[in-house]
């Protein structure tokens, strides 16, 4: 692929970027072959690959060398898109949203520097995976344990910068303070640690006056180079009760009994509960099941509920603490579950230990052959209250959307207590050029269905950043006219993430929407 630069930069100009930024990293660390672009694309899109191609990508390996780099930028205009790990898979990858952007590769910036067992935190650097961080705990016998999403190859920091989350809950609730690389190339610590050598720097969450962890969180204000992050003791049991229920619209009194659960602590992190489709697509392909043409009848599903032992919804709902006080909450779970259902939920108990021992995979991965073809995938996420009225709506929405574009529906309902998140899968085969076009057109669709609920989505792709940004609409636009007078602020070359979250510096705001 012909190399892509930033809009309206000339290729000697962008050179002589890359000389200074040599000078900085090491030449070896900037990295800017054709091997090295395709590299960052973002593997899974739907459209042209160049609309989020990089020109290149560096390196540094400390937060001085990021500091270097900013002022380099800086000086020569070149927009840089930090990632940690790059495996935003589903979000856009590796890939920025301004086409011809460097991308900001921290990968090497890997250390763990410190693991308070006592105090449950550790502070690291973005470059840590989550299997370096498990192995890290499990070699070091440290008690602690934080949630991983479904693939153990992401950065904790990195997801965590993107509200990422799992069975814990969100990520970015467990930050607190961070070390900062301003868009000036100044360095900042949040929290405690603007004070020189406190010892609270990750344990007190606000210091004195205004909080601004969150602020750099879906944000392109700052390069964190540093990041505490709260751990979890290791639970003395976790009991598992499953629940498999028949109906679609079950749904409705399963979130209405669980929500307050979780509001009331009874239940930690959130709970999960999924479309039989969903325990499916990891395991077997659609043309197991299903050669037909349009979306996948609701007589196929019904058929793998009865030959998988599945419900349409099924859940497996964690009880995670001491051994007394999950047997007491035990009872709460199955009394609100019987309520409804006579029928059995399989009770099972293990130690918090052998289950926090399992460590991260990737195996989920294989959702990607669904279809067969290159796979590719999309996420709908949005965000609604937590009522079991307001949630099932939301479902038959969803899949009746989904049914008019002849894309299969399976999806997650995360209960997080207030909230329900919940995460659509759109699975592609990017070989079927009419396949993926109707899937933008479902993506579109979904975007608009929830606006008009006064939903938005929690996280999305880069090329759903601008529309989902735009319909936080009170008061014209007030928060985005806001966030992008705090933009050219701290970043008036408008050199750092141009266009992540739909915030656009002055110096590309005519890229929006393009
Ligand atoms: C099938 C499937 C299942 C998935 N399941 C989950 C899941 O269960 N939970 C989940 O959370 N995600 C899930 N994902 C999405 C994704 O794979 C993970 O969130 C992954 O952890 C993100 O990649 P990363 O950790 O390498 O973050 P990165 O890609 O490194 O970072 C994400 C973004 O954050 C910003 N950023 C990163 N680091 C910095 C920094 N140091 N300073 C400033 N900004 C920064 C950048 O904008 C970057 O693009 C799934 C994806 C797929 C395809």
């Amino acid at each position: 692929m012909e190399r892509v630069l930033p809009p309206g930069m000339s290729a000697a100009a962008f050179d002589r970027g890359l000389i200074a930024l040599r000078a900085v990293v090491g030449a070896q660390w900037v990295l800017d072959t054709d091997e090295d672009r395709e590299t960052y694309l973002d593997p899974y899109a739907t459209g042209d690959r160049r609309a989020h191609a990089p020109s290149a990508a560096v390196a540094p390996a400390s937060a001085e060398q990021v500091q270097a780099v900013m002022r380099v930028a800086n000086a020569h205009r070149l927009p840089l898109w930090p990632i940690s790990r790059g495996k935003n898979f589903g979000y856009g990858g590796a890939a920025p949203r301004l086409p011809g952007s460097l991308v900001l590769d921290l990968g090497r910036m890997n250390r763990i520097l410190e693991v308070n067992e006592k105090l449950g935190y550790c502070v690291i650097e973005p470059g840590v995976t989550f299997y370096e961080l498990h192995e890290h705990l499990a070699n070091a016998g440290i008690a602690l344990e934080f949630g991983f999403p479904n693939f153990g190859w992401g950065s904790a920091v990195g997801n965590a910068m993107d509200r990422g989350f799992s069975f814990r809950g969100d990520h970015s609730s467990s930050i607190c303070g961070l070390e900062v690389v301003l868009p000036d190339g100044s360095l900042l610590r949040t929290g405690n640690g603007a004070m020189a050598g406190s010892p609270t720097w990750a344990t007190a969450r606000h210091g004195f006056g205004p909080s601004w962890d969150q602020a750099f969180v879906q944000a392109n204000f700052g390069v964190v180079t540093k990041m505490g992050l709260w751990l979890h003791p290791v639970p003395e049991q976790v009991i598992s009760v499953q629940v498999a229920l028949d109906q679609k619209d079950d749904l409705a009194w399963f979130v209405d009994e669980l929500s307050p659960l979780l509001m009331r602590g009874v239940l930690g992190g959130n709970i999960a509960i999924s479309t039989a489709t969903n325990s499916i697509i990891d395991n077997s392909q659609r043309k197991d099941w299903y050669a037909g043409p349009g979306a996948l009848p609701d007589s196929v599903v019904t058929r793998m509920m009865s030959e998988r032992g599945l419900g349409w919804w099924n859940s497996t709902v964690r009880i995670a603490g001491p051994e007394d006080t999950n047997e007491a909450n035990l009872k709460r779970v199955l009394a609100a579950l019987h309520r409804h259902s006579s029928r059995d939920y399989p009770v099972s108990r293990a130690t918090g230990a052998s289950q926090a021992a399992r460590g991260p995979v990737v195996n989920r991965l294989k959702v990607l052959n669904w279809y067969g073809g290159r796979g590719g995938h999309v996420g709908f996420s949005p965000v609604m209250p937590a009522s079991g009225a307001a949630v099932v709506a939301q479902f038959h929405r969803t899949k009746l959307r989904y049914d008019e574009h002849g894309i299969d529906h399976n999806c997650t309902f995360y209960l997080n207590g207030r909230t329900v998140t919940n995460i659509n899968l759109m699975l592609i085969n990017l070989d079927d050029a009419d396949h993926t076009a109707r899937t933008g057109r479902l993506f579109d669709a979904l975007v608009a269905d929830a606006s008009a609920q006064g939903y938005a989505e929690y996280r999305t792709h880069l090329d759903y950043m601008d529309a989902v940004a735009a319909s936080f609409d009170f008061n014209d636009h007030a928060l985005r006219r806001f966030n992008e007078r705090v933009k050219d602020a701290l970043d008036p070359n408008g050199i750092l993430a141009p266009g992540r979250n739909g915030i656009w510096p002055a110096a590309w705001r005519g890229q929006r929407n393009k």
